[in-house]
């Protein structure tokens, strides 16, 4: 049973929701979702409590039951879609294309992406300065050096970007500046990143995790929710399969599932899914007709020497070209 208070209840409505459960004997659980929700285990507990009591108390909104293992990321607990607000970009009204390098490389190469796309019609851009890397050897990322461009980016190009979080340090370190904070693959399930996460007043994107099923990034999902910070879009990104003609396999059945499941705004990554740009064009128009709320590919002026994920970029003339076609497509495939 999920106990939510209203928007604006006093922390002494909440406490006094919070003595009401422990006095029945029940197990609790508080997060600070929206407003504040409890979680209220009843099978194996001693207690019970009547809902209409609960109900009665001050500053209580509504119970839920939700029957699902994810619960505020789930379609049963909230119908309407949600929309996240990134600048002036709605995710989840109309199709999102995010664009940009793997990895912002220096300060030219990124003014020159940026500039690029911006006149492509991209309409939000990404960027790595923190990057997870396999090896220890590759480029880990302009990091601390880096932070500062994304002013320099913003100021240039009026467009708002979206970049990468790998722990609660780059987090901090990100948060003032990035417009939205991604929360990558190898991160799904980094539940203390997530926790910072949901402090957070910026949009999350949170990519699924290369082993994870689809519960399993609702649940992660949840943790962001569960701490106050409802601004959260699923990003899939292709999952490992027994296959070697692609890096990962693109599970395009998760758009419709997860739209089917979540409220939630859904986007998809064909690069990383891919791992290969010959695929990427032919993969973004699929997603564009699969009700994905946008789609996000990595671009680079000059793939052959990018640092980070050269095989997957696509070359700026081959995003000016894709990107009308995706808006089409997208118009046409939503009627
Ligand atoms: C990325 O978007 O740069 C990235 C590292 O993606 P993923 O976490 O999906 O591998
Ligand atoms: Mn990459």
């Amino acid at each position: 049973m999920l106990i939510l208070m209203k928007t604006g209840a006093t922390a002494q409505q909440v406490d006094a929701v919070a003595r009401f459960i422990l006095d029945a004997g029940l197990k609790l659980e508080k997060s600070n979702g929206g407003a504040v929700t409890f979680s209220v285990s009843q099978n194996g507990a001693r207690g019970k409590v009547a809902e209409d009591d609960v109900l009665k108390l001050p500053g209580v909104a509504r119970i839920a039951h939700i029957k699902t293992p994810y619960k505020l990321s789930s379609r049963e607990f909230q119908k309407a879609d949600t929309v996240v607000q990134v600048g002036e970009v709605k995710i989840g009204a109309g199709f999102c294309i995010i664009a940009g390098p793997c990895s912002f490389e220096d300060r030219e190469q990124a003014l020159k992406i940026a500039r690029a796309v911006k006149k492509s019609g991209v309409h939000l851009m990404r960027g790595g300065i923190y990057k997870p890397r396999t090896s220890p050897f590759s480029f880990q990322g302009l990091r601390e050096r880096g932070v500062a461009l994304l002013e320099e980016l913003k100021r240039e190009t009026g467009l708002s970007f979206v970049t990468e979080a790998v722990d609660e340090k780059s987090f901090d370190l990100l948060e003032p500046h990035a417009d939205m904070l991604q929360i990558g693959a190898r991160n799904m399930q980094n539940f203390e990143l997530l926790k910072r996460a949901s402090r957070s007043k910026k949009p999350i994107l949170l990519k699924r995790g290369m082993s994870a099923t689809l519960d399993e990034l609702l649940m992660a999902a949840d943790y962001v929710l569960s701490g106050g910070n409802m601004q959260v879009v699923l990003c899939e990104r292709g999952i490992k399969t027994f296959t070697t003609h692609s890096r990962n396999t693109l599970d395009i059945s998760a758009v419709p599932a997860l739209k089917h499941l979540s409220h939630l705004p859904v986007i998809v990554d064909p690069s990383h899914a891919t791992g290969d740009s010959r695929f990427v064009p032919a993969m973004a128009l699929a997603i564009a007709a699969s009700g994905s709320d946008g789609v996000m590919v990595e671009v680079h002026d000059d793939p052959a020497h990018a640092l980070s994920d050269g095989e997957q970029a696509l070359t700026l003339e081959a995003f000016a070209k894709l990107a009308p076609r995706l808006e089409a497509v997208a118009r046409t495939s939503r009627g």
